[in-house]
């Protein structure tokens, strides 16, 4: 099969195209024939190093395919099913947990079921569990016009939640806005000064950053006394340890650094969470929006729009139609 390789971690151009073996599955996993996968920003940590896998590895977590072989018998061969935690789905089969499987309803497109489940679910743990946005809270959102951007944004705003938006362009301020921000600010040296002057002279209740290392300082400026800040990522990379008694001169803040993977460590918890993102598209409260689809074999240049910032929303690699 057709499987992008990572034999060195590295830049984008670590990611080549090769003919490797079709896995095998263990026993509580089925094979999985790849249609779409998602891209996400994680899987450039791993490309790079920042998180560890041992090359070579195929990266990609998500996706979208049909049920090839389950060992058990179990599920019905050619099954539509998404997941989001099959570690090497950049390629024509991965293994997936048979407890991790979403089934697909018909009318979610196929690129739509690629990116839904990591990126939805870290938005829906973000509103839900992390802090329990609800009417007449606010919060602030970093790349607010992102995968995960977007729809964060959308959920906050459904929420009732005053919703303060950072972008790097013209067109990702018209998305944010048009996914229910109240206002969508520029990144700056005082932005969290910005945020306070609209927010009525007060911190926000939760900043949301998944930017790190060049947001991390406006967003402990930006929040009010008691409040959250939830470092979700590191898309300008990881930010440097800093000194507990900052979180007092700040007020009494508090800071916490969640994973999806804690947020759904057990399949109750899972599958509530993935259900309620399911259930979210196909009512319509949640749109997702692709901004490009890429041949498994250009991998590469996904990477590098991706690092550049140049998509909106989520992106994905066509694998088979
Ligand atoms: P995005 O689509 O949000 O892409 C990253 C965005 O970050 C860019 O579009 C850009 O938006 C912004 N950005 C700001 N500074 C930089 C920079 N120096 N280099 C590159 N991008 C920059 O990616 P995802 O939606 O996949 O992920 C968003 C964040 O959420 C990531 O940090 C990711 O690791 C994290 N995440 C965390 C999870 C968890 O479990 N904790 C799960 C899923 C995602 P702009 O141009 O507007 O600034």
């Amino acid at each position: 099969m057709k499987a992008i390789l990572v034999t060195q971690p590295g830049g984008p151009e670590a990611l080549t195209l090769h003919d490797v073996d079709v896995p095998t599955p263990a026993d509580h996993e089925v094979l999985v024939e790849v249609m779409v996968a998602g891209v996400n920003y994680i899987d450039t940590y791993f490309r790079e190093g920042i998180y560890h896998a041992a090359p070579p590895f195929t990266p990609g977590l998500e996706g979208v395919g049909r049920i090839a072989h389950d060992p058990q018998g179990i599920l019905a061969e050619g099954t539509k099913v998404a997941w989001n935690n099959a570690f090497g789905s950049y390629a024509e089969y991965v293994c997936v947990d048979r407890e991790r499987l979403v089934a697909v309803p018909q009318d979610i497109d196929d690129t739509v079921a690629a990116s839904m489940l990591l990126q939805g679910m870290t938005a829906h743990m973000l509103v839900h569990d992390v802090y329990d946005l609800s009417e007449g809270r606010s919060c602030l959102i970093t790349a607010g016009a992102g995968g995960v951007g977007l729809l964060l944004t959308q959920l906050a705003a459904a929420r009732g939640a005053t919703v303060f938006s950072v972008v790097s362009s013209d067109e990702k301020e018209q998305l944010a806005y048009a996914a229910g921000a109240t206002e969508v600010f520029r990144y700056s040296d005082n932005l969290a000064e910005i945020v306070r002057r609209r927010n009525g002279g007060h911190g926000v209740d939760v900043v949301y950053d998944g930017v790190g290392k060049a947001t991390f300082h406006e967003s402990l400026e930006a929040v009010r006394p008691r409040g959250l800040v939830c470092l979700f990522g590191a898309a300008s990379g990881p930010v440097e340890p800093i000194d507990p008694q900052r979180l007092n001169t700040h007020g009494s803040i508090y800071l916490t650094r969640p994973s999806l993977a804690a947020y759904t460590q057990d399949i109750e918890e899972f599958t509530a969470r993935a259900q309620g993102v399911v259930q979210a598209i196909v009512d319509g409260t949640l749109s997702i929006r692709i901004s490009g689809e890429y041949a498994l074999a250009d991998a590469v240049q996904a990477h590098r729009d991706l690092q550049a910032r140049h998509t909106t929303g989520s992106i994905v690699l066509r694998v088979r139609d």
